[in-house]
């Protein structure tokens, strides 16, 4: 019916029918590696893997059916198979049927309640969940956009946003006085001044502070300097440089590395919940796009990961309706090729530092299908950061002021 030849060029197209099926293939594997073995260029050979990668949340729920039931299928709906002839026509293709490399499954919680505006003045919004937010210290901002990038086709396809699809959490890492009584005025003053600290360089969206009021700092449609240089990937899209795509929520607290209680006060923690829960109604924010400032920071220069580290552990993921996010593997790491070193085992604790392990597993894992060596690989995935990252990544990114660790 088809020479090994013919075989060999539609079968990726084969399996990314499959996928959009719902039809599960047998022996895939040699198949697409045989195929990924004849493409002589290692970026393109790269980007043909990750497009054809099992995406395990939906193939596991489907029963497996004979390769070649796949192929009539896929043939009766394709009528060109000359098109994979060349290359860059195969990763076009690819460019509808994205392939999300590797992480592990988060949690699946419940889609967020109905939150609405209660009352609004000059000074401060009430929302029906008991939210309340103090607009006296808002800046005002540029408009935000930025790109998000479709993980089948890594690099190309970008799709233009304006409405923030994330929150990354921070800590102020500022000077604390004791939570007593005895010390209101001394608490009073220093948030004070911590606040018109961080309205000037406009860091965050929004600042929780110690005694768990939220106040709005930049506009939700405006970016905040809160990121810096940084990367993350839900299911389907990857983020580069988050200061425009991600919202800023920072509490007023200290984080240190690798502990297991939370450091911040129990009120403060409410606060957070009240915000993530409007936040998340009114952008339609995903849960996975809710993540802590250590998980995002990248560092360019060395191309590590955690240049910041506040929230490298204990976030109360679950007392704000989250699924526990730090348990997905680094997307500086699989998809960007950054990596770590024992500074970070040191400095971000042992739950950050094993998930980096995996990730950095999952990189190799994929050099070897991809039958190059893991440095000559990590070496594609970095170049097609360093192109993401532009214009923002060859100048200053801003990002956390006030945190300088
Ligand atoms: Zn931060």
């Amino acid at each position: 019916m088809f020479s090994p030849e013919d075989f060999s060029r539609i079968r990726p197209w084969v399996s990314w029918r499959a996928r959009q099926v719902g039809i599960r293939i047998k022996g895939v594997k040699p198949v697409v590696e045989w195929s990924a073995a004849r493409i002589s260029d290692p970026v393109w050979r790269l980007r043909y893997l990750q497009a054809v990668a099992p995406r395990p949340h939906a193939l596991s729920r489907v029963k497996p059916v004979p390769a070649i039931v796949v192929i009539l299928l896929s043939v009766v709906g394709c009528g060109a198979i000359v098109a994979f002839r060349h290359k860059p026509v195969i990763m076009r293709a690819f460019a509808g049927g994205p392939a999300a490399p590797a992480a592990r499954p988060v949690e699946v919680r419940e889609a967020p309640r109905d939150v609405w505006l209660v009352e609004k003045t000059a000074a401060f919004e009430s929302y029906s969940n008991g939210l309340r937010i103090e607009n006296q210290y808002r800046a005002e901002g540029d408009n935000r956009s930025f790109m998000a990038y479709p993980l089948g086709a890594l690099g190309s396809n970008a799709e233009p946003r304006s409405v923030p699809v994330g929150i990354v959490y921070h800590t102020t890492e500022s000077l604390l006085a004791p939570f007593e009584s005895s010390q209101n005025t001394v608490l009073k003053r220093v948030g004070e001044s911590l606040l018109e600290y961080v309205r000037r360089r406009r860091c965050y969206h929004f600042l929780i502070d110690r005694f768990g009021r939220v106040f709005r700092i930049v506009d939700e449609t405006s970016p905040a300097g809160h990121a810096g240089h940084s990367v993350w990937a839900d299911g389907e899209y990857a983020y580069v440089n988050l200061n425009d795509s991600f919202l800023g929520i920072s509490f007023e607290a200290q984080t240190g590395a690798g502990e297991a209680a939370t450091a911040v006060e129990a009120h403060q923690v409410r606060a957070a919940a009240m915000l993530t829960e409007m936040l998340r109604r009114r952008y339609g924010i995903e849960a996975a796009n809710c993540v802590t400032h250590a998980q995002v920071s990248v560092n360019p220069d060395n191309m590590r990961i955690g240049y910041h580290l506040d929230w490298a552990s204990s976030f109360p993921f679950d007392r704000l309706g989250l699924p526990d996010n730090y348990i997905v593997p680094s997307p500086a790491i699989r998809l960007f090729g950054f990596s770590f070193d024992s500074d970070f085992e040191q400095r971000a604790g042992p739950r950050m530092s094993g998930n980096a392990a995996v990730a950095e597993d999952q990189v190799v894992q994929q050099a070897g299908a991809a039958h190059l060596a893991p440095e000559l690989y990590r070496k594609s995935l970095r170049k097609l950061y360093r192109r993401l990252a532009q214009p923002a990544g060859t100048g200053a990114v801003a990002g956390d002021g006030v945190l300088a660790r």
